[in-house]
């Protein structure tokens, strides 16, 4: 399993950016072993009935990577491309993403290898309800809080509550975040991760204020985290000269009208035909002059064939591992682009989904003001503490920001000691 792990693209760069971190750490050999290796990994069938009669068999995945500091936590993903180093590298993520922010949880991951583009309402229905059963005994408020990912949302969070509540005999909110506020979700839930990544990009932007005079902003991928952060963006004043979506991409040069275009994306699917804009292809989008580029789609779209030609002066990763090892390597050779690594980036959704469990488990309601305004106070507090680590131990961000999880997961290993 080590091998078969350490094989997948996404698995091997999640291990490399954990060794290079463990490496400065100076973590002995067993706390290092103990910290890397996931805790589950859980493969499941999910046979379906589609709505032509067919009956189809998905694969489904979830990984626990430790339960060490509490529940694991972490989003769902229903996406063609999903398997189980994949979920495995997402989940270790999510590990030094939640120690990073202080939270009380472990990190987590699931999806299922479908694509949700090509699927009615009731196939996703029954997808979600069939994988939830499938991992039922692994689940639980105090064990696995799942969360929205790619492909899927509220309402898959709402089915999976369902599904949870008819076995438990009574509601319990508290089986996930990100769901519909009327089930007791989150006031702010749905755009917290878009808002944190502009939040932090703002900050960013505040500390190179010299070098930039007026701030322009692209961003690849308009689902959840990329439409609030580029909505967020432009109530600070900031255009947004380009996007793209799984479809395509547009740009245009005076800013685009992000409330419009979210208008637009809800009624035709797409980005794409939006009036006022102009097409450009997706990869040379990429490499645009602009202050803030924000990744929020896929893994590994910044690699060894772009990265030199980045004309950003902040990259901040809305996504999850979008920027290869190689690309890291040119990146810090460069010197001249200030990097907002994932694990710090788009830890406003976590975040605030700990809020929503918090809030779950008080039954209690905060209101949404409370919730961003919390919700800033510990980004910026993140953002602060990672950069001052990097710049005291000389060392890039993304190692700074992955050793401070890193050495808060390994000192309560260490503590709780080896059981038996
Ligand atoms: P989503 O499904 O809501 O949106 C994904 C977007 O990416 C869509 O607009 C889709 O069209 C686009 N896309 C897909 N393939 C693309 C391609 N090849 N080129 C350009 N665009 C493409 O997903 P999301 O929840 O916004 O998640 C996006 C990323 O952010 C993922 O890496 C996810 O792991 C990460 N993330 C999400 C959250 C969250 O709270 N939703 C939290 C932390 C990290």
């Amino acid at each position: 399993m080590r091998e078969d792990l350490l094989r997948h693209p996404v698995f091997k760069m999640a291990a490399e950016q954990f060794d290079r971190s463990a490496d400065f750490l100076k973590l002995t050999e067993d706390v290092r072993e103990r910290c890397k290796w996931p805790k589950r990994l859980i493969t499941v069938t999910i046979p379906i009935k589609r709505d032509s009669g067919k009956t189809e068999v998905l694969f489904g995945y979830r990984v626990q990577h430790h339960l060490s500091r509490g529940p694991v936590k972490g989003g769902l993903r229903f996406h063609p491309n999903v398997d189980l180093g994949e979920v495995a590298a997402l989940a270790m993520w999510m590990n030094w993403k939640c120690a990073l922010m202080g939270l009380p949880f472990g990190g987590g991951k699931g999806g299922v290898a479908c694509d949700p583009r090509t699927m009615s309402n009731h196939e996703l229905e029954n997808v979600t309800r069939r994988y939830t059963s499938e991992i039922l005994p692994f689940i639980g408020p105090e064990t696995d809080v799942m969360a929205p990912d790619m492909g899927t949302n509220e309402q898959t969070m709402a089915w999976i509550t369902d599904v949870y509540a008819t076995h438990a005999g009574h509601l319990v909110p508290s089986i996930v975040t990100g769901k519909p506020v009327i089930l007791q979700g989150s006031e702010g839930r749905t755009e917290a991760t878009g808002h944190g990544v502009a939040f932090l990009a703002a900050r960013a932007l505040k500390r190179l204020n010299s070098k930039v005079k007026e701030p322009t902003a692209i961003v690849q991928g308009f689902g959840n985290v990329g439409s609030h952060a580029a909505r967020t963006l432009e109530s600070y004043g900031i255009k947004v000269i380009a996007v793209s979506d799984v479809t395509g991409a547009i740009h245009a040069a005076d800013g685009l009208s992000i409330s419009d275009l979210m208008d637009h994306v809800a009624k035709t699917g797409s980005v794409k035909d939006f009036p006022g804009s102009e097409v450009v292809n997706p990869d040379a989008m990429l490499t645009m002059k602009c202050s803030i580029l924000i990744p929020a789609a896929l893994e590994r779209v910044i690699d060894e064939s772009n990265a030199a030609d980045l004309q950003c002066v902040i990259l901040a990763e809305g996504a999850n591992g979008p920027t290869t090892t190689k690309a890291d390597a040119i990146i810090e050779k460069r010197g001249d682009i200030f990097l907002i690594p994932d694990i710090l980036c788009n830890a406003g959704g976590v975040t605030c989904s700990y809020f929503e469990w918090v809030q779950n488990l008080q039954r209690f309601q905060w209101s949404k003001q409370e919730v961003l305004s919390k919700l800033d106070t510990m980004m910026a507090q993140a953002f602060d503490r990672v950069v001052s680590f990097a710049e005291r131990n000389e060392i890039p961000i993304r190692v700074a920001a992955l050793s401070l999880g890193i050495k808060e997961v390994a000192d309560v290993k260490s503590q709780r000691g080896l059981y038996p």
